[in-house]
């Protein structure tokens, strides 16, 4: 198993380590390289990879840049945890490394309690590990069905031996859906997939509530294809003001642009802004990167 999340992640690192000792698999902690190293080290031996969001957006880019496809790779499983995996990022992954993406929920201050995806795009919660809630944004009641809500964790005694936590809120949100059918998981309690982080909701002065996901999966799917998306969005009365760098918006006029937006429900006015102003817009964890000991500098030079 290669690890590529952030090896400051201890808990989710040391966790990751010991299942794979349990069951006599080799565990390789990588963490956030450089792509070109990271593939490198995929196209050796690695059968599964857990990885961020952002950070397999960049392997796929980089991936494609070279020319790499399932051929040159044995990975069986990628299970990719925290930010937003948007549908056109895991398409393109499965595409490129030949492997099915489980798109899956976990964050350090609830460990061990996670949730899986199902086929049909439920987060499903483990009941097992600890009690989860969602509760309205506003009032902190249970949110009823077809309402959006914050997932609050309690994990039980004895996965959870220190600093114990009750009801910890994530401010993760998720809306509540209308039961969740006849999936491969029907047995655990489901909700959509995470929605974005409370704060950065947008509300419209319509009333409308739009979510990091929504903007998300619309700009990865524009034709630049610049992955992870960098952004800024913020309400301008009932419609959403939306920063993008060039490359995001490369290949569309600023009226296409809108275009792509609405043919997505969301109303947009458009500001492009120069690339190295993208990591500010909106820093994901793929720009944690960890850079190793520089080449020791030859002798007379
Ligand atoms: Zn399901």
């Amino acid at each position: 198993m290669q690890v590529h999340v952030s090896s400051r992640a201890t808990a989710a690192v040391q966790l990751t380590s010991l299942s794979c000792r349990l069951v006599g698999a080799r565990c390789r902690i990588v963490g956030i390289v450089s792509p070109e190293s990271a593939l490198d080290d995929l196209a050796d031996t690695a059968t599964v990879m857990s990885v961020n969001a952002s950070y397999l957006a960049e392997l796929v880019v980089t991936a494609r840049r070279h020319g790499m496809g399932p051929d040159d790779f044995r990975l069986r499983r990628i299970d990719c945890v925290s930010e937003i995996l948007s549908t056109a990022v895991r398409d393109a992954a499965e595409l490129t490394f030949g492997a099915p993406v489980h798109d899956n929920f976990g964050l350090t201050e609830a460990i061990p309690v996670t949730a899986t995806s199902c086929s049909a795009g439920h987060l499903h919660h483990d009941l097992a590990s600890g009690h989860v809630e969602v509760l309205d944004l506003h009032t902190g009641r249970p949110a009823h069905a077809g309402d959006l809500g914050t997932l609050v964790v309690t994990p039980y005694f004895p996965y959870r031996e220190c600093m114990p936590v009750f009801r910890y809120d994530t401010r993760d949100v998720v809306r509540v859906p209308h039961g969740t059918g006849e999936c491969e998981q029907a047995g655990l309690p489901g909700t959509s997939q995470i929605l974005g982080k409370a704060e950065q909701l947008i509300h419209l002065a319509s009333g409308v509530v739009v979510t990091p996901r929504d903007v998300v999966e619309a700009i990865e799917t524009l034709p630049g294809q610049s992955w992870p998306a960098r952004f800024k969005a913020t309400p301008e009365g009932d419609r959403i003001g939306l920063c993008l760098t060039e490359s995001a918006a490369r290949g569309l006029s600023r009226s296409g642009l809108v275009e792509h937006f609405a043919e997505r429900g969301l109303a947009v006015s458009v500001t492009v802004v120069d690339e190295d102003q993208g990591p500010a817009l909106r820093p994901v964890r793929s720009d944690l990167h960890e850079l190793a000991f520089p080449a020791p500098v030859p002798v007379g030079a």
